[in-house]
């Protein structure tokens, strides 16, 4: 059998937190137990919100916890170009759309969607995209994209997903309904997702999937907040020709009100405790790994 490969994959916007902590052990734990590699990837394609002081941050937290990782680490905005041609790839296929409304007109459809009858949501609580850029005139999409209007880049999710048939994955962790096992894909309540943004030439989903086949990942491990993303990768991952990992959903760590904890909650972050005079032992007993 070959090398299991497992990988942490933090965006550097913030520090971290004890929910990181408990992904980043559950995954190092795993790898040493499974004789597997440990890789860390810095997804920070967005460059508006990640800083050189989180990265830093990443790479102290996480020595601190007793982690070591592969060098040297991939980190997603030295690979733009590799992403620019998957999206090229997806374009060529017909499967590809440019959109160029802004934040503010797509609220504003949604809001006129709204008052006819309740908008489809998708698993992050996001309205699907309500506009018919996919359907625009060639002619009218030429004009828009002669006069430089900045676009989005759209995958036709519809299309897509008769393209690559039926798909699955198979689950060793649990959904948050206990889903595990050969848990079917359902890409579509995603919409139309965007694959490059107007500010930068990819998205969280197109790079995930293209960086754990260019890195060889074999065992996904993350938080069942992504539970209901994996079916929007295994669409890319076919649709790209690209390996298929295992997957892995653990459990999250939630604050006293139920929620996903935030980067932004300093009582929670991992600096804060260690300046408290907490223990990588203490963090571990925390969050529930012996
Ligand atoms: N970068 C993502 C995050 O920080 C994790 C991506 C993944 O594990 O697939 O939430």
């Amino acid at each position: 059998m070959s090398t299991p490969v497992f990988r942490f994959a933090p965006s550097p916007n913030g520090f971290l937190h004890l929910g990181h902590a408990l992904s980043a052990l559950i995954n190092f734990d795993m790898a040493r137990a499974a004789g597997g590699r440990f890789l860390l990837r810095v997804e920070d394609i967005d460059r508006t919100r990640c800083r050189p002081h989180f990265e830093a941050a990443i790479y102290q937290d996480l020595a601190w916890l007793g982690i070591t990782w592969e060098e040297p680490v991939r980190r997603q905005s030295e690979h733009f170009d590799d992403y620019r041609a998957a999206v090229r790839r997806l374009q060529a296929d017909g499967l590809v759309y440019p959109s160029f409304e802004t934040r503010a007109e797509i609220a504003r459809l949604v809001a006129a969607r709204e008052m006819q009858a309740a908008w489809p949501r998708d698993p992050d609580d996001a309205p699907l995209y309500p506009g018919n850029a996919k359907t625009m005139p060639s002619l009218k999409r030429e004009w828009h994209l002669q006069s430089g209007a900045p676009y989005a880049l759209r995958l036709d999710t519809e299309a897509a997903k008769c393209r690559a048939g039926l798909l699955a994955w198979t689950e060793d962790g649990s959904g948050p309904g206990g889903e595990r096992g050969t848990v079917a894909a359902a890409p579509e309540i995603w919409g139309d997702v965007v694959l490059a943004r107007k500010d930068t030439p990819t998205s969280y989903h197109l790079s995930v999937v293209l960086d754990d086949a260019v890195q060889g990942v074999t065992q996904v491990v993350r938080g069942q907040d992504l539970f209901w993303a994996t079916g929007m990768h295994r669409l890319l991952q076919r649709l790209l020709g690209l390996s298929e990992p295992r997957y892995h959903h653990h459990r999250l760590i939630l604050d006293a009100d139920g929620r996903k904890l935030s980067k932004s909650t300093r009582a929670t972050g991992l600096r804060e405790l260690r300046s408290q005079g907490i223990t990588p032992a203490d963090i571990r007993r925390t969050i529930g790994l012996a």
